[in-house]
């Protein structure tokens, strides 16, 4: 029997489709950035609308044209939104560099990405000066500021965003095409080898939208005042710039501001009831909280993710400030997100301590990505919550090959793609990460996980910040050493924390030494760079080593 053919209007999924809805069932609903001098800048969905079309035919005559990548150099800010509304609207790719990068990786991202123009923050200008003459294809750059913001430079063909798209008209007519067209480009922070470029297409990002919009996951909403704290140079901010819009929730930009103070003032006097960031910065929040004895406001909800939560970063938040976590978890390539930790009903039923059990799991799988663990044979490993293996994703928000094939062929036959992390899943699809496959620790032929001995560690007073990494052993081939950064005034022992371990973890998993350092290094996304600590330590003698 021949399938029957649906009758259902084929109208493709394009990003110009969001922010068009915003304009026209939320116009009135603002997008507020603190901007890079600290004022507050304030626009509604329709202005910035009026401003994203403006900026398109500017794009146009550039020379902008379909298929083209447009790199910005950004904070998060209401012209990056512009900029990424108005390159895919047209049909070219919004290339979000992050800034943190080291400069000979700046350099390869931008001519591999082939960027033909670049948005900047005034505040990169020199970067982009220094970067210039190793830049091959770059036509123009736009500073993204007012006129009298304009800075002197030796920049050649350089645009001020304010007079570049005064002079156009705020209407423009979105060309439709194939949902499957590139919209937006992200490189991957490997830690080891070049960056690697992730291509999303309109029609995963609108997808990815849903789901981030959708209750189980983030759950944004009209209501809600979304604070973007994620920068939009990583992962697009968790896809939350394109998911707002959906519903026109409030957003809230804080540019370059992401210390404790500028941001516990924007929840307070935005009215904040969700957001998303890294460990590090939910550290930060709190350590200002603690100082302060000031509180989250209206803040409801907030989702963490990147590297683990540390559980008793979840536990202050959920109990000290009513602030609901989400522990989530993705990658570059997933758009990002793949679990996230809202609890089931069930689970809801559950003793307290039992419910920050599941909290500390990376959360459970979301319609639209499938999970599996495998052995390193391939085979499929039991989803009992003990068993654990290579996490491997598939499903339509997740990337297929990375640009101009680098790395070649990245799926297994059966379209896998598998992330680089160690996990359990268990029967009721909650996955815990106990590792990155290059991270675990191999100690006599068995796996130890860092991520549980990280989350020990933090739960001790005397720690703010802390890292387990496996070194050199002649018997065991590896043992875990704890490299802790103490909280400030402590004088917390390498003894007093191992005693911590005791009843925690299983005798033979708990660390075999502990080094205190002043500061961990950290990759530009804010992990922990357990590469250079390896390189760092690998000649430690451990004291077990006779
Ligand atoms: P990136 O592509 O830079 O976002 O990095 C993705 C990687 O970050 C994942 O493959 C994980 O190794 C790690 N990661 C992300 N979220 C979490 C989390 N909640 N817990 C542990 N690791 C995480």
């Amino acid at each position: 029997m021949p399938l029957l053919k649906a009758l259902i209007q084929d109208q493709p999924l394009l990003i110009s489709s969001l922010i068009q809805y915003s304009a026209q069932y939320h116009g009135e609903r603002e997008i507020v950035t603190r901007t890079i001098d600290k004022n507050i800048h304030r626009i509604t969905y329709s202005a910035l609308y009026k401003r994203t079309q403006r900026l398109a035919h500017a794009l146009e005559s550039l020379g902008a044209e379909p298929g083209d990548r447009i790199g910005t150099i950004a904070w998060n800010s209401f012209r990056h939104l512009e900029v990424y509304y108005a390159t895919s609207g047209i049909g070219c790719i919004c290339h979000t560099v992050n800034p943190r990068l080291f400069t000979e990786q700046l350099i390869y991202i931008i001519n591999h990405a082939e960027d033909k123009f670049l948005f900047i923050d005034s505040s990169f200008i020199e970067l982009v000066e220094q970067l210039s003459p190793s830049l091959k294809g770059v036509k123009g750059v736009i500073v993204m500021c007012a006129k009298e913001e304009m800075f002197e430079t030796t920049l050649d063909n350089i645009h001020c965003y304010e007079t570049l798209i005064a002079g156009h008209e705020d209407h423009y007519a979105w060309p439709s095409f194939d949902e499957n067209t590139a919209s937006s480009l992200c490189y991957t922070s490997g830690t080891t080898g070049n960056p690697k470029g992730v291509l999303y297409s309109h029609r995963s990002t609108v997808l990815h939208s849903w789901c981030v919009s959708s209750v189980d996951t983030l759950g944004i909403c009209n209501k809600d005042s979304l604070l973007v704290i994620v920068p939009m140079f990583h992962a697009n901010a968790w896809g939350t710039p394109y998911a707002a819009p959906m519903s026109g929730a409030k957003m809230v930009f804080p540019g370059p501001h992401l210390d404790g103070e500028s941001l516990v003032e924007l929840i307070e006097n935005e009215d904040i009831t969700v957001s998303a960031a890294v460990p590090t910065v939910w550290l930060g929040i709190l350590q200002y909280l603690k100082k302060t004895g000031k509180k989250l406001g209206t803040l409801e909800r907030v989702a963490i993710g990147g590297t683990a939560a540390p559980p008793i970063m979840v536990r202050t938040l959920q109990e000290e400030y009513g602030v609901q976590v989400c522990h989530a978890w993705g990658m570059t390539e997933m758009s990002p997100l793949g679990t996230t930790g809202v609890l089931k009903k069930d689970s809801l039923s559950l003793p307290k301590e039992e419910q920050y059990k599941l909290q500390e799991k990376q959360g459970r799988g979301i319609y639209g990505v499938e999970m599996k663990i495998v052995d390193d044979n391939g085979l499929e490993l039991p989803r009992d919550g003990v068993a654990f293996g290579n996490l491997m994703v598939r499903g339509p928000w997740i990337a297929s090959r990375y640009f101009k094939d680098e790395g070649g062929e990245v799926l297994d036959p059966d379209g896998w793609f598998p992330t680089g992390d160690v996990a359990t899943l268990d029967s009721e699809g909650y996955m815990q990460i106990t590792d990155r496959a290059k991270d675990v620790i191999k100690s006599g032929g068995e796996w130890i996980g860092s991520i549980e001995l990280e989350n020990v560690a933090m739960e001790h007073e005397g720690v703010a910040e802390c890292a387990v990494i496996g070194v050199f052993h002649p018997k065991w081939d590896e043992r875990p050493l704890l490299v802790v950064v103490r909280e400030s005034g402590s004088t917390v022992t390498p003894e007093e924390l191992l005693k911590f371990f005791v009843g925690k973890v299983a005798k033979w998993w708990t660390p075999d030494d502990v080094v205190f350092v002043p500061e961990l290094p950290h990759t530009p996304t804010g992990k922990v760079l357990k590469t250079k600590l390896r390189k760092e330590f690998s000649g430690h003698v451990l004291p077990t080593v006779s």
